[in-house]
């Protein structure tokens, strides 16, 4: 076992502090990761605060992380000590059912083993990545290109995957219309990604405040939601909405904005329950769906993707002392765009 430092939680409304957690021993397919960077992701805050249902306590949020390979396990093939490696939200599945078998671990039936506030195949809760060290099965690791650098590769591995997975797989490609709602996170890498696979890009944002930075990443058009006009301007636009909003959001008006056999897409992930009319999907065949990160094939194929056309999020690096102030200014939506823990401030 190794005693490594981290930041916790010790109830829904307890602010972090520093603490010692412990890594266990590699098995024959695990590999000792050094974390040198953790991106704060809205649903650390969601899970840190219990919204989303009750967790176990201490927990140390954390899901996306990069680093550097410490120690592999004797079995390891994918990876040596040295290489600059990823671990997103996920850290283990059943990898026997349908799902695990198409590369579609984080829809496993038996579900998906979560980075932090999950149950490890050993029994013992998982803890992420706010903290220096992490013990991850090979498969479950990622490797970053050489042109990315670690702090700027670690919110790639949440707000990265999880919009270019529905963007890939409601093919947001050259010729269709696209919607990103939440200029935040998950939003700004939406923008870029959806503008490099060949979409054109509209970003529906509550203010103007974000607009010179949207149009620099990809956008073609930003409107803002809190003027009603925009609603009527934009009926019947979109092939794809991606909403992004970690709040509820009156989807009936967001639904008519899209055109005939149009899909509205949440990743968001609010935790109150949504409602909307009927109506709004039978009149123009309409879809409203849902969409969990991406699986490891496909975080590796994004991964690749970003290197390739030059996406980055842009961030703001914090100290670990900083983790509560960042929670505030998340919350305030006064983030541009991701806060990334150095955590050689543990
Ligand atoms: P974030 O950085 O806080 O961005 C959310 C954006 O939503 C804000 O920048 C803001 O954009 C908009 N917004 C916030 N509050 C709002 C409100 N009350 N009404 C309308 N708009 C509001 O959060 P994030 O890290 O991108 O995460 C966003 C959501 O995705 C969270 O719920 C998170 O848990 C979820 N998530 C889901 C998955 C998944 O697998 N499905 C993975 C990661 C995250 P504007 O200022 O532009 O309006
Ligand atoms: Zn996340």
């Amino acid at each position: 076992m190794l005693n490594v430092k981290a930041r916790a939680v010790n109830s829904p409304d307890s602010d972090f502090y520093a603490t010692e957690i412990t890594r266990r021993d590699l098995d024959k397919n695990d590999i000792l990761i050094e974390i040198k960077y953790a991106g704060i992701c809205h649903s650390d805050i969601h899970t840190a605060h219990g919204e989303w249902g009750p967790v176990h306590y201490p927990l140390v949020p954390g899901h996306e992380i990069a680093g550097i390979v410490k120690e592999v396990g004797s079995d390891v093939s994918k990876y040596q000590v040295d290489d600059r490696v990823g671990v997103g939200c996920m850290v283990d599945s059943c990898g026997e059912c349908e799902h695990c078998k198409n590369g579609e671990e984080q829809y496993c039936t038996k579900g998906m083993v979560g980075t932090y506030a999950g149950t490890d195949r050993y029994g013992e809760p998982t803890q992420g990545g706010y903290s220096t060290h992490i013990v991850v099965h090979e498969d479950f690791v990622l490797r970053i290109p050489d042109n990315i650098s670690l702090d700027a590769a670690a919110p790639l591995l949440c707000a990265g995957i999880t919009t270019y997975s529905p963007l890939n797989h409601w093919k947001a490609y050259e010729g269709k219309n696209v919607a990103i709602i939440g200029m935040g996170g998950l939003g700004h890498m939406a923008v870029q990604i959806a503008h490099a696979m060949g979409a054109e890009v509209t970003v529906l944002s509550r203010t103007l405040s974000k607009k010179e930075d949207g149009l620099k990443l990809g956008a073609s058009n930003y409107y803002a939601t809190s003027d009603e006009s925009t609603f009527e301007q934009l009926t019947n636009s979109f092939d794809l909405i991606i909403n992004t909003v970690s709040a509820n959001l009156p989807l009936d008006d967001y639904l008519k904005l899209l055109r005939l056999d149009g899909t509205l897409v949440n990743v968001g992930a609010p935790a109150e329950p949504v409602s909307l009319r009927v109506a709004s999907l039978i009149g123009h065949r309409r879809s409203f769906a849902g969409s969990a990160i991406g699986g490891i094939r496909e975080t590796q194929e994004m991964l690749d993707f970003c290197s390739e056309h030059n996406i980055k999020p842009q961030i703001e690096l914090i100290s670990a002392d900083q983790i509560d102030e960042a929670y505030e200014r998340v919350l305030s939506s006064d983030v541009k765009y991701r806060f990334v823990i150095d955590t050689s401030t543990m």
